[in-house]
């Protein structure tokens, strides 16, 4: 089974909190025992999963990522997004969550984010309930 999510952001960078909308495809599914794949087929977003409790994990994530990989750096790339392009690297284009008993198995404080990293843009999240 393979469902689409859109994701509007309005910013370059970026942390939309896509859980909910997962867990309902997960629930629509059906499927009790599997795994969750989330893909994003863009080069310069991604998606992690970590803290979504305090809304200020985020913003340090940001910050960090912002000091490690500055948006100038005197980088080659001619259309100028090279550090959103190493983001993405960093942060990776996809996640896999187990299901058991139809729910994800992700932990109490774990939220599933979409990270974009040269918007405002429209994206595309892929998810991909594999049945075992
Ligand atoms: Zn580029």
């Amino acid at each position: 089974m393979i469902r689409y999510l859109e994701v509007y952001t309005q910013k370059r960078t970026h942390f939309e909190d896509i859980t909910a909308e997962i867990r309902e495809i997960v629930s629509q599914s059906g499927i009790e025992e599997g795994i969750c794949y989330i893909y994003i087929p863009h080069t310069t977003a991604g998606v992690f999963i970590n803290e979504n409790a305090d809304p200020d994990v985020k913003w340090d994530v940001e910050q960090t990522l912002e000091k490690l990989v500055p948006w100038e750096d005197g980088y080659k790339h001619i259309e100028g997004n090279a550090a959103a392009h190493i983001k993405s690297i960093l942060v990776g284009t996809s996640a896999s969550i187990p299901i058991h008993k139809g729910k994800l198995m992700l932990g109490t404080w774990q939220g599933i984010f979409f990270a974009e990293f040269d918007g405002p843009r429209t994206r595309k999240v892929i998810v991909k309930i594999i049945e075992d």
